[in-house]
């Protein structure tokens, strides 16, 4: 957690797209693919002009709308295996890690973030790592001098205000406050200790399902919030020799963010506008602070630079940007994945999700 100085610098942010497959509504309209992914290369073709290509390279480029043979196939493993355990790893080594989904509504965010939870096989990378993280402990668990402790909360930020999914009955919105030395976090949030993967199960459940029913109850929908699901975990470790203890805390942010949709193009009045503004402001102040981070680790006097730019990033532009400072900035590894409609009408919305991908490298 608390690691700082001129230790290992942070590589840049790991970037996902994914594109999945074609819903209903786009099969009734007879909508043409215009993704193409081939390797680390995804192509978007403009419809109107289909000679006018764009290209981008990420990290990953899933394709799930075909038959698994292709080769840009991902299932849900598989990205929990690329992205999720190689953070989860960064968190065992004593990192804060963030990784967030980005995408206009409907185009499978907490498909990857959630998954479905009941259905064998789809549950997506929230599930997977709380399910790996216990396995990993169990298999280092030989080791007596070794202790590990789990903490988990759930929230959401609405209109830059922020609800405990863990704990319904606290129906106003909570304090963000900034600690001296730990930092920005919520007064009263819910933090559960949890001992094992069912646990987590049960409280993502809960929480999940008082997302929808807050949502409803206030006449929105849950696409237009932010949810965050935080894991903090303790390792430690006693010197057999000494007696003396120490211990290493992370925290594993797991975000899937509001619909990226721009307010404009749904005709947007009164408190829908608002609500647009005030997810354009975090979205939009989330892509300036990954971009300045991404920019400050690379090139030559990394550190210096870094220090320098860090303390101008925007973090207090948004209730979101500034309760994840500690999993962005500083000794932090991020990850995020774009997710992406395969479908010619949304060719505007995905063309702006992957010009935010593409500035986040
Ligand atoms: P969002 O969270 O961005 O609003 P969802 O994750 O709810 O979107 O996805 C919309 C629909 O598409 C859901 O029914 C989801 O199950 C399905 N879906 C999304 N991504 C995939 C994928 N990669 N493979 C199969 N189905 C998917």
């Amino acid at each position: 957690g608390c690691q700082t100085g001129g230790g290992a610098m942070a590589a840049s942010v790991k970037v996902a797209v994914r594109v999945r497959p074609f819903n209903s509504r786009e099969t009734g309209k007879d909508s043409k693919c215009i993704i193409q992914m081939n390797g680390n290369t995804t192509t978007i073709l403009n419809p109107k002009q289909p000679k006018e290509n764009k290209s981008f390279n990420f990290d990953y480029s899933y394709w799930s709308h075909t038959t698994p043979e292709d080769s840009n196939f991902a299932s849900q493993v598989q990205v929990y295996k690329d992205i999720g355990e190689e953070m989860l790893l960064h968190a065992f080594e004593g990192y804060n890690v963030c990784i967030f989904a980005y995408g206009q509504t409907g185009s499978g965010k907490s498909y990857t973030m959630m998954g479905k939870q009941d259905v064998k096989d789809q549950q997506g990378i929230i599930p997977l790592l709380c399910e790996d993280l216990f396995t990993k402990f169990n298999d280092t668990n030989i080791d007596n001098n070794m202790a590990y402790s789990v903490e988990v909360s759930y929230m959401e930020i609405y209109c830059e205000r922020v609800r405990d999914l863990l704990n319904p009955k606290n129906k106003g919105h909570l304090r963000v406050r900034e600690h001296p030395l730990m930092g920005p976090y919520v007064e009263d949030l819910s933090k559960l200790a949890v001992t094992s993967y069912n646990d987590i199960q049960d409280l993502m459940d809960s929480g999940n399902k008082a997302r929808t029913v807050a949502a409803t109850n206030m006449n929105e929908s849950s696409s237009r919030s932010h949810a965050v699901f935080n894991i903090i975990f303790t390792q430690k470790r006693r010197d057999a020799d000494t007696d003396n203890t120490s211990e290493k805390v992370s925290k594993i942010s797991l975000v899937d963010l509001a619909g990226s949709e721009r307010a404009d193009s749904t005709g947007a009045k009164g408190t829908r506008l608002k609500e647009g503004a005030n997810i354009n402001k975090s979205l939009t102040t989330l892509g300036k602070v990954i971009s300045a981070l991404a920019e400050v680790d690379s090139g030559p006097n990394k550190n210096k630079k870094k220090k320098k730019v860090e303390n101008h990033i925007p973090y207090r532009d948004s209730v979101l940007t500034w309760l994840l400072r500690e999993n962005l900035g500083g000794n932090s590894r991020t990850a995020m994945v774009a997710a992406l409609s395969p479908a010619d009408i949304n060719y505007d919305e995905t063309l702006s999700t992957l010009r935010y991908a593409d500035r986040a490298k």
